[in-house]
């Protein structure tokens, strides 16, 4: 029975939709892992980067610092003897900018902080007292050290290293400083922009009051930097790598680097979205090189479930006519190629032989008389109808046995039954194969003969009532019949019409004396007696 639901779903729609579901989910898995995995490789990668970069820079720096300071101490000696010598100052300060290239100016600075020489002179200090935070703090320390930076008097922001002259009886004289202009190019400049990289990344160099010492924008060199968790790790003297957020709000991965001589930290950083963008081209190219193989398999999967589908449709849809004659063969015809398919198909052909055989017995009952296994009335109408239809001319022999009473009162109703078995075989045995012979009252037969003319038909009905006449049924004896004769077609006659005139005949028969034969008289000018 049909569900009272009308269902869209099939067995292929499900199988696609299950198979299409793991597979799109796997693969997005897949994506989505390999997209993690790629993005944390590329962001570990770029934190080994950066602090290798980082550290690398920081002993460049230092390197280089060292060398500033060691050109200082060299000339700090040659002063040593010669401080009262301005020709030697001079050849010194100009040697140190010039040979160099390490400072943007250089000075030499007596115990009192008076300029005594100064390279490059345009800067006009010579014989002025310096006051600057770096002058005194050299004047002080009397010590090679590097400032912290400041303005100098000449207006820059600067760093200055310097280094103290002693004489040989190691009085103080003074010292010999070179300072580096941190907004203007010099070698720290150099040094650093060397490595500035193309890719987004930069780098910044502060000091341990959190001012920008180098800065690739050089409008923030100077400025100080406050609640930044990179520049806290560096000045705490930890070098190492971590995600952070600059001051533009944007998330970058920094690597970060302290230097040894100097309170500075080095901080190079790249953000996110340089670090990932090659990650967008990465996960595109996977997808490409994914979506042919991906639009196989749903084509494999599709041919697939109309495979295992469709034996099971096909049952499905012979199940709809199990009784039409044609079903067996449709089922034949499905290709069960999987077990259970064909196990259902095994069972339906069982189940609708079964069926069939039951519809065809019971056809046959319900179409059989049971005491003679003649034709009854429902089969003689079918077989009239199947012969109006093809217009097939036949007569009808209507035959009543004579005084059929008197057997059953005289030798009982059983012999009577045995009487009207051998009158059934006797009308067979006359009859041809492809006549139609039904019993359609208690001892009433009805004989139809297609293509066969009233008069021949009068004919066999003359052979039948004399072969019945001279057959003896033990215990009874002999019997009689009394034939009424008609044909179709007759004029406009219908066939209840026809029947009617062969009724009509036999009961002339009856009347004028039984054990006869009559055409009806409706018959008797017709030129139905002629085959058609
Ligand atoms: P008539 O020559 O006028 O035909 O006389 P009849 O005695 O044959 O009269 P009628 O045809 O009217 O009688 C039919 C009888 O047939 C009545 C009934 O007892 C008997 N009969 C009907 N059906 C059966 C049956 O199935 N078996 C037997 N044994 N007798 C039947
Ligand atoms: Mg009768
Ligand atoms: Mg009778």
């Amino acid at each position: 029975m049909r569900s009272r639901f009308n269902i869209h779903l099939d067995l292929k729609k499900l199988i696609l939709c299950l198979a299409v579901s793991v597979t799109v989910i796997t693969f997005l898995n897949g994506f989505y892992s390999s997209y993690q995995v790629q993005k944390q490789q590329l962001q570990q990668q770029t934190f080994r980067n950066h602090k290798a970069y980082a550290e690398k820079l920081v002993s460049a720096t230092e390197r280089f610092l060292l060398a500033a300071q060691q050109q200082l101490a060299f000339s700090a000696k040659i002063l040593a003897t010669q401080f009262t010598n301005e020709n030697t100052l001079n050849q010194e300060t100009q040697r140190l900018l010039l040979q160099t290239d390490s400072f943007n100016s250089t000075v030499v600075v007596d115990k009192q902080g008076v300029v005594l020489d100064i390279s490059p002179s345009s800067l006009k200090l010579k014989g002025q007292s310096l006051d600057s935070d770096g002058a005194q703090q050299a004047l002080d320390n009397k010590k090679p050290m590097i400032s912290e930076p400041y303005i100098s008097a000449a207006g820059n922001l600067i760093i200055f290293i310097s280094h103290p002259v002693f004489n040989s009886k190691g009085e103080y004289l003074g010292y010999i400083g070179g300072s580096l202009y941190l907004k203007q190019t010099g070698i720290l400049h150099d040094l650093l922009q060397v490595h500035y990289h193309q890719d987004g990344s930069y780098l910044y160099v502060v000091d341990k009051n959190r001012r920008l010492l180098y800065h690739p924008n050089v409008t923030r060199i100077g400025e100080q930097v406050f609640n930044n968790p990179v520049i806290e790790a560096v000045l705490r003297g930890e070098s190492g790598a971590q995600q952070v957020k600059n001051s533009q709000n944007i998330m970058m991965l920094a690597g970060f680097a302290p230097l040894k001589i100097a309170p500075w930290g080095i901080v190079t950083q790249r953000s996110f979205s340089a670090t990932y963008a090659p990650l967008d081209g990465l996960m595109m190219n996977v997808l490409y090189r994914t979506l042919p193989i991906g639009l196989a398999t749903f084509v494999f999967i599709w041919v697939v479930a109309r495979l295992i589908s469709k034996p099971l449709r096909q049952l499905a849809e012979t199940a709809h006519t199990l009784d039409k004659p044609s079903t067996s063969q449709q089922l034949k015809q499905v290709q069960s190629w999987y077990f259970e398919s064909a196990e259902l198909r095994k069972a339906m052909l069982k189940g609708v032989g079964l069926l069939h055989n039951q519809i065809g017995l019971l056809k046959h009952e319900a179409q059989t008389d049971p005491l003679t296994g003649l034709h009854n009335r429902r089969s003689l109408e079918l077989m009239i109808d199947k012969l109006t239809l093809h217009h097939t001319p036949f007569s009808v022999l209507a035959i009543d046995i004579d005084f059929f009473k008197r057997v059953n009162d005289e030798f009982g109703h059983d012999f009577g039954d045995i009487v009207l078995q051998s009158l059934a075989t006797i009308i067979v045995d006359v009859t041809r194969e492809h006549d139609f012979v039904a019993r359609t009252g208690g001892e009433e037969f009805i004989v139809i003969l297609p293509n066969i003319n009233v008069k021949s038909a009068y004919m066999l009905a003359e052979r039948l009532r004399m072969r019945v006449s001279e057959t003896t049924i033990q215990p009874v004896g002999c019997i009689n019949i009394s034939i009424g004769i008609s044909g179709w077609p007759l004029q406009q006659l219908s066939v209840e019409e026809v029947l009617k005139h062969a009724d009509q005949a036999l009961y002339e028969a009856k009347k004028t004396g039984r054990n006869r034969s009559i055409i009806d008289a409706k018959y008797q000018d017709a030129e139905f007696l002629t085959l058609q």
